[in-house]
This record gives C-alpha cells, sequence and structure tokens, in this order.
C-alpha cells in the first residue's frame, strides 16, 4: 500500500491511556508494524503516525503514547488536548487495571479533555492469556456501557483485534461531524499536518486556538 505523508482525508489523534503494564505501547507498536511506518522523535510523550484507510477515507493517524509518566499519574493536559479519539486500555489478567479505568482515567479524562465529541473505546488487552483471565467479557461490555464507549478485546502479542480496534476508533470518529470537521485537511484540528520540505517533523506544541 501507497504511504505518502501528503496525501490524506483527515488527520486525528489517539490516545491510549490506562495503567502501567497493560500493554499501551505493545498494542500501537503492533498495530504501526502491520504496514510500513515511520516514528517521530521523541518529545516527552511518544508519538506514532500511520495511514490507514476506513470507510473509504484515508486517515492519518497520530497515536501518542506515554512514555511511563502513566505510573505516577502524572499525564498533563497538553497530552489529552485536541485528542479525536481516546483508547482505554486494561489488562484482562489484572483485575485492578480494570477498576483503576472508571476509578482514575475516565475522571482524569473528563478533568482534562478539552472535547466534548471524543470518542472513546475500551480495549481489553492480553486475551491470550485466557487461562489467567480476572475479568470478563461481560463485564468488559458493562463498563462501555457506563463510559459511553466502544469495545473490543485483543492480543497485542498475537495481533489479534488490533487493527479492528484502530479500525472502529477510526470510523467513530468519523460518524461524529465535529470531529471530521476539526480533523479536515486545513481544519481548525488539523495541527498535525507536516510542513512540505519537512514532512517529518514532530508537530508544534498544541495550542489552544487548536482544541478540538
Ligand atoms: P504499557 O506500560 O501499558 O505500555 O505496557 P507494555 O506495552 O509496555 O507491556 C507491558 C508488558 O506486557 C510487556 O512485558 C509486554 O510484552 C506484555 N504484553 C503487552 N501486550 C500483551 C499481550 O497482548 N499479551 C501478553 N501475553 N503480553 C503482553
Ligand atoms: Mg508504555
Amino acid at each position: 500500500e501507497q504511504q505518502s505523508s501528503e496525501n490524506y482525508d483527515f488527520a486525528f489523534k489517539i490516545l491510549s491511556i490506562g495503567d502501567s503494564g497493560v500493554g499501551k505501547t505493545s498494542l500501537i507498536a503492533s498495530f504501526i508494524s502491520a504496514f510500513s511506518q515511520y516514528s517521530a522523535p521523541t518529545i516527552g510523550v511518544d508519538f506514532k503516525i500511520k495511514f490507514l484507510t476506513v470507510g473509504g477515507k484515508r486517515l492519518k493517524l497520530t497515536i501518542w503514547d506515554t512514555a511511563g509518566q502513566e505510573r505516577f499519574r502524572t499525564l498533563t493536559s497538553s497530552y489529552y488536548r485536541g485528542a479525536h479519539g481516546i483508547i482505554f486500555a486494561y489488562d484482562v489478567t489484572r483485575r485492578e487495571t480494570f477498576t483503576n479505568l472508571s476509578d482514575v482515567w475516565a475522571k482524569e479524562v473528563e478533568l482534562y479533555s478539552t472535547n466534548q465529541d471524543c470518542v472513546k473505546i475500551l480495549v481489553g488487552n492480553k486475551i491470550d492469556r485466557e487461562s489467567e483471565r480476572a475479568v470478563s467479557k461481560e463485564e468488559g461490555i458493562e463498563l462501555a456501557k457506563e463510559l459511553g464507549c466502544t469495545f473490543i478485546e485483543c492480543s497485542a502479542k498475537t495481533g489479534q483485534n488490533v487493527q479492528q480496534c484502530f479500525e472502529d476508533l477510526s470510523l467513530k470518529i468519523m460518524e461524529v461531524p465535529s470531529l471530521l470537521e476539526k480533523g479536515s485537511i486545513g481544519g481548525k484540528g488539523d495541527i498535525l499536518k507536516p510542513k512540505p520540505e519537512n514532512p517529518v517533523a514532530p508537530p508544534p506544541p498544541p495550542v489552544g486556538g487548536c482544541c478540538v
């Protein structure tokens, strides 16, 4: 598949949050490595860029990962700012990572997210470790309802449902007119559009006027 830094219909910012060790970085790595990619240099938080076609649209996903700050729950508002989609990740074998999503992370998002329409997906990771499962699929579905998320279970290790996770989230974002408008090329939210002379440059720090 042709990869181009110039040719896309929409640019979306995706965040991953959840306890340390649930597999956020692995999930992103698994998704990214399924196709060709390039990584941006680390700027405190790390982000990866991936182009994909969903629903007939060419998308540029900028996927933000923490550099371990989630361990100390010190993610700042700039991490959340302008997000189109948020991945709430837990480990199906560690129950506290599941309960912390509603006890800790959903509250953080509520506090910091500048965008009310932001689309969320609840992701139960490590389903390859079925014998150690501590959270049932039904409980996942239930929490997703409470948090207003879609839901998927996956394994970053085997790659099961990883592509699906990002495609589902992207499709949901495209169903929200205000997000679509802000993710348009040259639109208010297209803060990540690379300069032609330096297509792999990291984005400028988010500015207030660009908030989604
Ligand atoms: P993060 O702290 O949320 O970014 O989690 P990491 O991606 O660093 O993963 C934490 C640990 O879980 C690492 O040892 C990974 O290899 C492991 N891991 C991540 N995803 C999976 C998975 O789907 N299945 C299994 N069995 N291990 C996983
Ligand atoms: Mg990580």
